[in-house]
């Protein structure tokens, strides 16, 4: 018996990387009975049948798994927004920062396409990054003409996933760090009138010891599991102070003596970040009408 993690899944086979050794193995039908199929990023144990083969008897535990993309156990979430083409938007950086959040993994935020801005936009941006950094997010401000590997010095250990909106550089990311370039950015993917998230399989790829996804992950809408009990639980700042606030089940809305919304007046949270989540919310509100 051996132990390993599946970094690829192709017609039911599942490649095992092992301390460095490749096996393409099958599932054993005790899985398919449980209902349970393994997920590329599942740690399993396995039966060697000869050098290249063998069949996977048991995964372990699952911390955390995405649907898009279909991976387990996920150590970070890149959070990629452009400075520039297309707009920065903290709206749509809040809007990933709490899907992230509430799958229970940690995110980081990179600003693309550094380049394209003058020194008073780059203050500006820069600015906005370090009251994300207040709360505890790390960030990152790079352009991938300038710096062909930003994304080496990003990843963490175990498993990395990107996510953002279309255009904002996550292939180039990608792309830099990856040794036989599969990856097709903007321009040929637009070219083949084919959509960049309609990827079949995601793999996991090895960059100095640490696995990224190569498949770019869900998208801002993706917020259908997530309700308003979640959605308060998802800004860190918030969990924070929540011990201040008079009642106990406080969402920070309509509530007296709520000390998330004393912190919002104060300057202590961003404006923005409470405006994001009254709209989060009522996004969670109008679409439990419409069920
Ligand atoms: P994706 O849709 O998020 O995967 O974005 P792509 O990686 O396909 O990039 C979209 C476009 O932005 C492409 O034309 C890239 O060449 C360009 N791009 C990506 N990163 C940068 C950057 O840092 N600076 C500039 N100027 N362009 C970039
Ligand atoms: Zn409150």
């Amino acid at each position: 018996m051996r132990e390993g993690l599946i970094y690829k899944a192709l017609s039911g086979f599942y490649y095992v990387d092992s301390e460095g050794e490749s096996f393409q193995c099958r599932a054993r039908g005790v899985f398919r009975k449980k209902g349970i199929s393994p997920l590329v990023g599942d740690e399993v144990i396995f039966q060697i049948e000869n050098e290249t083969d063998g069949y996977i008897t048991e995964l372990k535990p699952r911390r955390n798994e995405l649907k898009r993309p279909p991976v387990a156990n996920i150590d970070q979430v890149l959070v990629v927004m452009s400075a520039k083409e297309p707009e920065f938007s903290k709206n749509l950086i809040d809007k990933f920062l709490v899907i992230v959040e509430s799958y229970d993994i940690e995110p980081c935020l990179i600003v693309t396409k550094k380049d394209l801005l003058n020194a008073a936009q780059t203050a500006a941006i820069e600015s906005q990054l370090s009251d994300y950094e207040a709360i505890g997010y790390r960030t990152y401000f790079v352009s991938n003409l300038e710096d062909q590997s930003a994304l080496a010095d990003i990843l963490v250990d175990g498993i990395n996933v990107l996510s953002g909106q279309s255009g904002v550089g996550k292939s180039s990311l990608i792309n830099a760090v990856k040794p036989d370039s599969q990856l097709e950015t903007g321009i040929i993917s637009s070219a083949l009138n084919r959509g960049k998230h309609t990827t079949r399989h995601v793999e996991l790829i090895q960059v100095n010891g640490k696995y990224l996804a190569d498949t770019p992950g869900f998208s801002a809408l993706d917020i259908a599991h997530i309700d308003k009990y979640i959605l308060k639980n998802c800004f860190p700042e918030f969990v924070a102070r929540e011990d201040q606030c008079r009642y106990r089940e406080c969402l920070h809305v309509n509530e007296p003596s709520c000390a998330v919304k004393a912190a919002v007046e104060s300057g202590e949270v961003m404006q923005s970040r409470y405006d994001n989540y009254l709209q989060l919310m009522n996004e969670i509100e109008t679409r439990k009408v419409r069920y």
